[in-house]
């Protein structure tokens, strides 16, 4: 079974993040940029699968700029097998990238899709929904713990969600309209169908980082032997997807500045605020 990991190249998550002065966007110029940290557990995940003998080989794949060569280089280093850059210029919405790594499903034929809950540069947490929509495969997003059975036919997803952990249990390839149970159910079991395929979002937040598991840091000797691993470039027109987008960022602020706090002398002071102030 092939994995395919989609890596994202932002804004490294220790920038402080300036908005340009017209208000067209964020400043990128001269700024660090990074895998996308969702996206490096996804990769690690990918390659422990890989060394624990149920995948074959780990393809790392990234759109966007020239640039985004130093992403893939990266995940090359931590292991990757080789990498595809579709390479685009412009502004890139969830939907299109969906589009484009749907398109590069339908070349690869991985059998496991790969990729963060979101990029920290948007905060969408759409793309991966959007491929195994595009896709009809079922997915599972938030994966906080990912086990394949032995012949990766049957993945078993633990998702964290707002009231704790939801196991889907035995995600098979399915028709879509019975796929709607992952919204209804907490533990699923569905009928096993030829091969599994299955999209998943890992899980990964700041409060979540550790749990599916610590991206490793890339060694120097790898380093060096990425250097020689295959990147193919492609473009969107290569894959017959046409990028057009219905979005138009019309401005970006900075958020509103927060007021300073006050301290308080005494309790009954704070339920004095709490009462006549906030009026809780
Ligand atoms: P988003 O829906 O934008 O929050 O992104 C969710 C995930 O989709 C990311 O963590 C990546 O795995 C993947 N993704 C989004 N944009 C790209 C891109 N330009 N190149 C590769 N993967 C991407």
């Amino acid at each position: 079974m092939k994995i395919m990991v989609a890596v994202k190249r932002v804004i490294d998550y220790a920038v402080k993040i300036r908005v340009k002065p017209d208000k067209s966007g964020v400043e990128t110029s001269n700024v660090k940029m990074s895998m996308n940290p969702f996206c490096e557990i996804a990769l690690e995940e990918a390659l422990r699968i890989k060394e624990s003998g149920r995948a074959s080989e780990v393809i790392a794949v990234s759109v966007g700029p020239a640039q985004c060569i130093d992403t893939l280089r990266t995940g090359l280093a931590m292991g990757a097998d080789r990498a595809i850059h579709v390479e685009f210029p412009g502004t890139l919405y969830p939907l299109s990238i969906a589009k484009i790594l749907k398109a590069l499903v339908d070349v690869e034929k991985p059998g496991l899709v790969l990729l963060g809950k979101q990029a920290v540069d948007d905060d969408c947490n759409q793309t991966g929904q959007m491929i195994a929509g595009l896709l009809k495969w079922p997915q599972g997003t938030f994966a906080s713990k990912v086990v394949l059975d032995d012949d990766n036919k049957v993945a078993t997803v633990d998702r964290e969600v707002d009231g704790g952990l939801e196991t889907l249990a035995e995600i098979n390839q399915v028709e879509w309209e019975k796929d709607m149970w992952m919204l209804k159910s907490t533990v699923v079991k569905m009928k096993n169908r030829q091969v599994q395929l299955l999209a998943l979002n890992d899980q990964y937040n700041a409060s979540t980082d550790l749990r599916l598991n610590q991206p490793r840091y890339a060694t120097l000797p790898n380093i060096m032997k990425a250097k020689s691993k295959p990147i193919k470039k492609l473009t969107p027109q290569d894959l017959n997807v046409e990028i057009k987008s219905d979005l138009e960022i019309v401005q970006v602020t900075d958020p509103p500045k927060r007021k300073a706090g006050v301290i308080l002398s005494s309790v009954d002071e704070l339920i004095d605020k709490l009462k006549n102030e906030a009026r809780v």
